[in-house]
This record gives C-alpha cells, structure tokens and sequence, in this order.
C-alpha cells in the first residue's frame, strides 16, 4: 500500500530557500518536512566558490549546501528525498504526490523549487546535450582540457562559467547579443583581463555545428546582431548560460504568476494567492536571485506559516468550542 504522510509544514526544495524555511520552522517546534527534489541542495551544488555568503570570504556552493542541510537536520527537520510530481492546493489539508507514491497531506506549504537553466530552443542545442552541450561548467569542463569552447550569455553565470573554464580549456570564447555585459564589475574585471578569454560581443547563435560519427560539437554557427553577417567559431564544447526560469510547472495553475512564471507573492510577504501556500525564493524572485535573497524569503515564509497556522488552529479551537 502507498505510504501517506502528514505534516503541518511542507516544504518543498533543497536551496537556501528551502533549508532556512526549515530551519526556522523546525525552531518554531511546527515539526515541517522537506521533500529535497532531483537537485538535492539546489543551484549552488552545480557552481564552485561561492563569494558572496556573509560570513564567509570564499566558500564552495556544494560544501554550504551540506551545512545548511545538516542545520536543518539538527533542528529537527524531516528531510526526504523525493520529489513531487504532482500537488493540489485547492483545499486543506493541501495534498501532493511524490515519484515515491507517498502522499504527503499539510496545513501549509513553503514552495521553494527554485529556477532551472534555460536553453535556446535550437534543435542542434537539443541534438548535442551531452555530447558536447552543456549548461553546467562545473559538471562538465573537465571534458575540455586543452580544447576550445564557447559559452553563450553575459550575466554573472556566463562570467562564471566562463572564468571556471578557463582552469581546462585552451580557449574560452564568449558570445554576448549585446555590447556589454550585464555581469558584477568584479567578475566583468576578471574576464576582461584573462588572456585564454576572447569575447564576440552582438552576436547570437543560430547553430551548433557537429558530427555524428562519433556524436560529437565541431563549433558554432554565430550571426551578428546588426549586420547579419554568419560566421563559424570552431569548439569541442557549448555552454549554455543564458539565465533561469522558475521551476512553477507544479503550481502555475493554481496559483497567481506573472513575468514568465515566477509566482505572485503579497507586498513584503511570502503569501501566495491561497491562503496557507508561501512561496520563497527564486521560484518567486525575477529580480535578485541571489542565495542570500532565497535565504531571507525562507525565513520570511516560515514565519508567515507559523502565524498561519495559529490563527487557524485558534479559529478551529473557537468554532469547535462554540459548538
Ligand atoms: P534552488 O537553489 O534553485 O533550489 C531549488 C530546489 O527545489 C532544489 O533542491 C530542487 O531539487 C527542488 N525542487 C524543484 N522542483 C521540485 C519538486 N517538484 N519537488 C521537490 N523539490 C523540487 N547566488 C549567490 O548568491 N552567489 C553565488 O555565487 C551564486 N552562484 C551561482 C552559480 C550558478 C552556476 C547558478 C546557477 C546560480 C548561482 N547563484 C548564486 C544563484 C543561487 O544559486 C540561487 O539564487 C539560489 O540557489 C536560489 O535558491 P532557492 O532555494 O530559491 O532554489
Ligand atoms: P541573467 O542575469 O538573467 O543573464 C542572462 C544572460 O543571458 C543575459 O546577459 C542575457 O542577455 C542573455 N540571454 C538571455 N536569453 C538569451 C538568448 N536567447 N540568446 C542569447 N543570450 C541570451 O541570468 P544568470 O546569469 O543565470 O543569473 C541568474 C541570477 O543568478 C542573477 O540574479 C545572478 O545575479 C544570480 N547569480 C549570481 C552569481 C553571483 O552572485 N556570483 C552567480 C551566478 C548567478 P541580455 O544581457 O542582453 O539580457
């Protein structure tokens, strides 16, 4: 028989959003459990250093995530590997269905799912995802050492994944659509003065160019923006890093979203539009997205869910005694 299993916390995701919910919902003695998702510890698992954590000068992303793992642990939070395929938040208790078969029932939610990699939709990008199309640096410039590769974007991910490469590959080249970056300046200052790096600004990518036997990248095909000139830049690996989306696929019906997908959460608050459902993080943030931010929304949301849950399991003692 399916396992079920109820809580007056669920939370769901295993970021910095996610685990401080925890963290603070655990101290509020709410008992919560967090459902971890396919990314166990979130985006920060799939960079190296990460240098903007207060507290800490330099640390790396998979080594905070254990600790912010092992706080909520210590705290008392139940932590699941699972993760939910399915959720209707229609009426309390609020119900989801994780690949486990477990149901999990609750008098509130945190959704902390996050943002995914976004790809450019080209068939060849699709053709060559793994044989040579990447959208993780940390993951996979290992496979570059000696070659040449080509990273698409010019946000703090592009910069990063592009300095990141540079530890392998013999040449790192950027392709940006515009003339600048959108990157930190300390990062852009990196970049500008690293001799394996060349950047093609105005430029976008139309294909990726490879072969079959073995299936494998030969280059890219770039137009420039404003002349629409085509030329080849010839890689053995393409990153992708052209930004995130939110991960909303499992609430985007039921709940209020807007700017590509980010749920709508109240002025100052983590509410979203049903009543007992809070939303933190970059699932609801299409400005900083940042760890700290996501950090900040969490705690926001299990203090939102805290007061909740009072007022409703007071207005519930009231009615029964009324009765
Ligand atoms: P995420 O970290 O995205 O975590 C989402 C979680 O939700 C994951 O655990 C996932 O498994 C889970 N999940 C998703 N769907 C489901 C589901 N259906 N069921 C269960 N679980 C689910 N920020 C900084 O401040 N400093 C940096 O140096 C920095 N470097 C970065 C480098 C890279 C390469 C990237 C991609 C991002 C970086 N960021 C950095 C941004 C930072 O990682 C994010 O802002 C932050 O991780 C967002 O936290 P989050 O908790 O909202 O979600
Ligand atoms: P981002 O800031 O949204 O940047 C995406 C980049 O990709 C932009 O330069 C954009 O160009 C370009 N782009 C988007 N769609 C494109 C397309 N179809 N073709 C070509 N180029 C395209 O995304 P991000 O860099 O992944 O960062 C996401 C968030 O995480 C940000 O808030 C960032 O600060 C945070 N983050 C922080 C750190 C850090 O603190 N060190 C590290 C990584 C990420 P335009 O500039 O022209 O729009």
């Amino acid at each position: 028989m399916a396992d079920s299993k109820h809580t007056r916390v669920l939370i769901i995701g295993s970021g910095p959003a996610g685990y401080t919910a925890a963290v603070y919902a655990s101290r509020a003695m709410l008992e919560p459990v967090l459902v971890q998702g396919i990314q166990p510890g979130g985006q920060l698992t799939i960079t190296t250093d990460v240098e903007n954590w207060p507290g800490d000068t330099e640390v790396q992303g998979p080594d905070l995530m254990v600790r912010m793992e092992a706080h909520a642990r210590a705290v008392g939070t139940e932590i699941i590997a699972d993760h939910i395929n399915s959720i209707d938040l229609s009426k309390r208790p609020f119900m989801a269905l994780g690949d486990s078969g477990t149901t999990y029932t609750a008098d509130a939610v945190i959704l902390a799912t996050g943002a995914q990699a976004k790809w450019l939709g080209l068939p060849s990008e699709e053709h060559f995802k793994g044989f040579g199309v990447s959208a993780c640096a940390t993951c996979d410039g290992f496979f570059y050492r000696g070659k040449e590769v080509v990273v698409i974007g010019g946000g703090n991910t592009a910069v990063e994944e592009a300095l990141f490469l540079t530890n392998f590959a013999s040449k790192v080249t950027l392709v940006h659509r515009r003339n600048e970056l959108r990157a930190e300046k300390i990062l852009q200052h990196r970049l500008f003065n690293n001799p394996k790096v060349e950047i093609v600004w105005d430029h976008v990518v139309d294909e990726v160019v490879g072969g079959d036997t073995p299936k494998g990248v030969e280059g890219v095909r770039v137009r420039h923006v404003q002349s629409g000139e085509v030329s080849e830049i010839p890689c053995a690996g393409f990153f992708v890093a052209i930004g995130h989306a939110p991960a909303s696929e499992l609430v985007k019906d039921q709940l209020e979203t807007h700017m590509g997908g980010y749920v709508v959460t109240k002025p100052d608050s983590t509410e979203t539009s049903v009543p007992g459902v809070f939303a933190a993080g970059d699932l609801t943030d299409h400005i900083y997205r940042q760890a700290v931010t996501s950090a900040g929304m969490g705690c926001m949301a299990a203090l939102e869910a805290e007061k909740f849950l009072a007022e409703n399991e007071a207005e519930s003692a009231h009615g029964q005694a009324a009765e």
